[in-house]
């Protein structure tokens, strides 16, 4: 009897299990076949010239279903960048400077496979693009646009 319901248990389990990753492997086929988004091109295109990398996934907006403070993120496998999603939401809340400054996170992210780092000026302000909080407006004042983009490559060197 028992031996029984342990039976039943387990496979209940494993396919519960089988569509998790159902869920987990559709969503990410959705992600992965989707085209790189117009408006999100251009950042793609500015990264290639400014860090002489190949951008070779998809850039795209999605619509999350609650609301969140996430900007965007990058999506590795195994040290790949597999594509980056942006939160359109949030996006359209995002001045210009920001927007340029998600961008080139993520793609440091998917591109150069570099990790947060959290690394801080006497002032408070991140030392790294890579910072894993969303950057202060004083900070890009302060430190300049120019300077943030140029810390990916810093940190790549690193
Ligand atoms: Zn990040």
């Amino acid at each position: 009897m028992i031996k029984g319901i342990k039976l039943w248990i387990k496979r209940i389990l494993t396919t519960l299990f089988g569509l998790y990753l159902l869920i987990v492997g559709a969503n990410y086929l959705y992600h992965y076949t989707q085209p790189t988004n117009d408006e999100l091109d251009q950042y793609r295109v500015g990264f290639e010239v400014m860090y002489d990398k190949k951008v070779d996934y998809s850039i795209h907006f999605y619509d999350p279903n609650e609301p969140t403070s996430v900007l965007a993120y990058c999506l590795l496998l195994g040290g790949k960048g597999m594509y980056v999603a942006v939160n359109r939401d949030n996006w359209r809340k995002l001045t210009q400077d920001r927007r340029m400054l998600t961008m080139m996170h993520e793609m440091g992210h998917c591109s150069m496979n570099l990790k947060h780092n959290d690394a801080e000026f006497k002032d408070g302000c991140p030392v790294y693009l890579m910072a894993s909080y969303i950057m202060p407006q004083y900070c890009i004042d302060d430190h300049g646009i120019g300077y943030y983009l140029s810390s990916l490559s810093i940190q790549e060197k690193h």
